[in-house]
């Protein structure tokens, strides 16, 4: 993967929309839209088809709508849009026009009534299983349907009879009259219309019949002045239909639809129905638990919406399908919190360490960097007192080689403090260690000890000063990279992708520890605060990402 700095925008569909504009094409105007099904949250792969569609109206002077595919409402609800549009505005975009598909209702049936007046289209009384069985297969041509032929007149009094709630649900279906014989099975007098008696969320009870996703895609993006309709792979069989639809009404605008790759990422799912799924069975907690890869996930995990942008824009966009590696997109979460996250100190396993020769009342108030390397982020103060808490893993009692960290009768610096040395080592009855008696030499704030090099720096919080906190570290949800070519993707997941911590101390500024802003854990990764589950007396904060690669970072 190219670390480059100035990551292409160029694409193949950028170069498409750069001819078109060239031949004056659309009166040189361009047009998008992101067209969601509100039927689950977004996820990652939402991401790659909003950065597409709104970055190439950014890119091109034109505009973007989001436009709500809503002719599903069984699958389909009003907190699922609510959610889609908080979305895309985190993500940093604003729409031109908020559309939804169930606006051109009125407009959609008056097209079908163009098409049967036309004699394109019939109303057929085969049902669903017969027509199954009648449309063919990919070696065999289909067979016409009895009522293919039925009259104009005919079919226009049905038509307006199954709008009216004459008929039961799966009774009638209005067909497109296009050729049962097409290599393309699409093409096999597909379904515009069925009757299904659903309460719309927008549209109540004014409907009984609703018309079909390829019926209705390509017109809403007529109506709407859609230029290039861009969509995912799976879509190209179905290129003949849109074009065949809109060919008929020549009333209409013909947009150009193109196909992109859809973004798979490894260790997790994208489809909105299997996390659906997750979420209902509940195997995660919720659409926004932080191992889900939904925008909202990944926001109460710590993701930033310019880490989101930054991995959409290294994965580029082409026309082959390819899984990108989770990697990726941790680099760029990495990237971004290494330069702007605050740090911090926080003490996940804590160890009680006693300064014996450090006043007994006496604290310190110590002025510490936020960032290392950015000044402009300024200083906290971080409280220093005789009783300190570092990491158990900070300490050796029989050192690996190596080990730079604490071991009896050595020294190490406390980052940001002073230097000292492990005098005694205290066990209880069973053997382990409870607490180590430590001297501090004071002539080391920030100076080096004279005549000696003390080489390891560990982190650490003030025990009367520190705050209880729950820290949860996650781990990806799925055990294998392509969970969805399991037989079962449940069987997949990770049983260990949550490991909390319950009894973890952070220092006392993060008392004020503000959502949606990343801190770096000195030495043990990047973290929020996960603001939904934090109670005064003890924050929660979620583990973003380590800090390195498959590490936890120590040094
Ligand atoms: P899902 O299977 O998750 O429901 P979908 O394609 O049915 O996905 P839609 O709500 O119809 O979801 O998607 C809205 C837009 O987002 C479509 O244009 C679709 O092509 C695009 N999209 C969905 N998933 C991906 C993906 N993994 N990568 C790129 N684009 C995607
Ligand atoms: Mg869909």
């Amino acid at each position: 993967m190219s670390t480059n700095d100035n990551p292409v925008t160029a694409n193949f569909i950028s170069q498409i929309i750069t001819n078109d504009l060239k031949e004056h094409k659309n009166q040189g105007k361009v047009a998008t839209r992101f067209p969601p099904e509100p039927n689950g949250y977004l996820h990652i792969g939402h991401a790659k088809s909003i950065c597409l569609n709104f970055g190439m109206a950014a890119e091109f002077k034109g505009t973007c709508n989001l436009r709500f595919d809503d002719t599903n409402p069984e699958k389909e609800s009003i907190e699922y849009m609510q959610s889609i549009e908080r979305d895309v505005q985190w993500l940093g975009f604003e729409w031109a026009d908020l559309h939804h598909a169930s606006d051109y209702f009125e407009q959609l049936y008056g097209y079908a009534i163009e098409l049967i007046d036309l004699g394109l289209a019939y109303v057929d009384s085969l049902s669903a299983e017969q027509i199954r069985i009648y449309r063919g297969t990919l070696t065999e041509p289909g067979k016409e349907s009895p009522d293919r032929n039925r009259s104009i007149a005919n079919n226009l009094d049905l038509f307006q009879r199954m709008r009216a709630g004459e008929f039961t649900d799966g009774q009638y279906v209005l067909r497109a009259k296009i050729d049962m014989a097409s290599p393309n099975i699409n093409m096999r007098d597909p379904a515009l219309y069925r009757i299904r008696r659903v309460h719309h969320q927008r549209t109540g009870d004014a409907w009984c019949i609703y018309p079909m996703y390829d019926y209705t895609h390509c017109i809403s993006d007529a109506i709407e002045g859609i230029t290039h309709s861009l969509c995912t792979l799976e879509f190209e069989d179905h290129r003949p239909l849109y074009d065949w639809v809109l060919d008929q009404l020549p009333s209409l605008a013909h947009p150009q639809q193109i196909e992109f790759a859809r973004l798979q990422l490894e260790y997790t799912i994208v489809s909105k129905r299997k996390l659906n799924q997750l979420v209902m069975e509940k195997h995660v907690h919720g659409w926004d638990d932080p191992r889900m890869p939904t925008i909202a996930g990944l926001r109460r995990a710590g993701f930033t919406p310019k880490s989101i942008r930054d991995f959409c824009e290294r994965i580029g966009v082409t026309k082959q399908n390819s899984w990108i590696e989770m990697g990726v997109l941790e680099y760029c979460i990495r990237e971004d919190l290494n330069e702007n996250a605050l740090r911090a100190m926080a003490v996940l396993k804590p160890l009680r360490v006693v300064i014996d020769n450090y006043p007994d009342e006496q604290t310190e108030e110590l002025e510490v960097s936020n960032h290392p390397q950015r000044h402009e982020l300024g200083k906290r103060i971080v409280p220093f007192s005789k009783v300190i808490l570092i990491e158990q893993d900070d300490f050796a009692e029989i050192p690996p080689p190596k080990f730079k960290r604490l071991i009896d009768g050595g020294e190490v610096r406390l980052r940001g403090s002073y230097v000292i040395k492990c005098n005694e080592v205290i066990k209880n009855a069973e053997g382990n260690i409870i607490e180590l008696r430590c001297s501090y030499d004071p002539d080391t704030l920030g100076k080096n000890p004279e005549g000696r090099k003390v080489k390891g720096v560990i982190h650490w919080v003030s025990e009367p000063h520190a705050l209880p906190a729950e820290i949860r570290l996650y781990d990806r949800l799925f055990k294998v990279p392509a969970p969805d070519n399991e037989e079962n993707f449940l069987d997949a997941i990770n049983p260990e992708s949550l490991h909390v911590i319950n009894d973890a101390r952070v220092e006392a500024s993060l008392v004020n520890a503000q959502a949606e802003t990343g801190y770096q854990f000195e030495r043990t990764g990047y973290f929020c605060l996960d603001a939904q589950d934090s109670l005064e007396g003890k924050l929660v904060f979620n583990r973003t990402v380590s800090l390195r690669d498959g590490g936890w970072g120590n040094d």
